[in-house]
């Protein structure tokens, strides 16, 4: 038995004050929430806030990205050790919009997704074709090629600790959704990419989380394709209430 997580991604969106009063209007919603593991991924700067605000509430706090050293001369980055220190239990790595405007690359996603498994984060590593890619009938080619540069190369041992996100980047943020039926089989896809790499007991229990325009109306039918068990939610995670929506599906 999977149990789903559902997580958002505020991007670069809300400041400290903004965080601290989104989560304890959402503690207040998700209280009964035992059916998921609920994750809120604020701007690095929020964290602080986020965590104390979350502090005695059933909501976890995750960051949006890392850099895979620990220390170093490296301005801007933050990494995997210092996000722990900072009360994140989560980090979302290989998000689309990193890889299309900052440069990620599935070499760049397995050193993060390593780094954040040794700090003993739990990573979220995004796959997902664009447009182009699935119109041209490649979204296979393209879900097996991110997978076989990233996560692939994790040992058996490290992927056990792995969340995949299926982030179809027309979806995202487009008020386009995939339909159940095309993420169910992406989904199936990807698992049987994990069965191949990693056996059977890996490929069952790793959860595979889909993105792209989630939103209170369509979250349930959704979820009620086998291979999805849960969602990570853009746009519609930065309001408290269809935040709870959806973790309530
Ligand atoms: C995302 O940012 O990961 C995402 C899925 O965004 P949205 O829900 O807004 O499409």
């Amino acid at each position: 038995m999977r149990r789903p997580v559902i997580a958002g991604n505020w991007k670069m969106y809300k400041n400290p004050g903004e965080a601290a009063g989104f989560l304890h209007d959402l503690a207040t919603l998700v209280t009964e929430s035992t059916h998921a593991e609920i994750v809120v991924c604020p701007p690095f700067i929020d964290v602080p806030a986020a965590v104390d605000a979350a502090r005695d509430s059933n909501i976890e706090i995750g960051a949006q990205d890392l850099f895979w050293l620990k220390e170093g001369a490296y301005t801007g980055e933050v990494s995997a050790p210092m996000l722990v220190a900072a009360g994140c239990r989560w980090v979302i790595v290989g998000h689309s919009e990193r890889r299309h405007y900052f440069g990620e690359t599935d070499e760049s996603v397995f050193k993060k997704a390593a780094a954040a498994l040794e700090a003993g984060l739990t990573p979220i590593v995004c796959v997902g074709e664009r447009l182009e890619e699935r119109e041209a009938g490649l979204t296979e080619n393209v879900l097996a090629t991110q997978c076989a540069g990233g996560i692939c190369g994790l040992t058996p041992e490290q992927f056990a600790r792995v969340v995949i996100a299926y982030e179809p980047v027309w979806a995202i943020g487009t008020g386009r959704t995939a339909t159940p039926e095309m993420a169910g089989q992406a989904h199936h896809f990807l698992r049987e990419q994990i069965r191949s790499r990693f056996g059977n007991e890996h490929a069952d229990a790793c959860r595979i989380l889909y993105g792209g325009s989630v939103k209170p109306d369509n979250v349930k039918s959704l979820m009620a394709q086998p291979d999805l068990d849960g969602a990570l939610v853009g746009g519609a995670s930065l309001d408290p209430a269809s935040f709870a929506a959806i973790v309530n599906f």
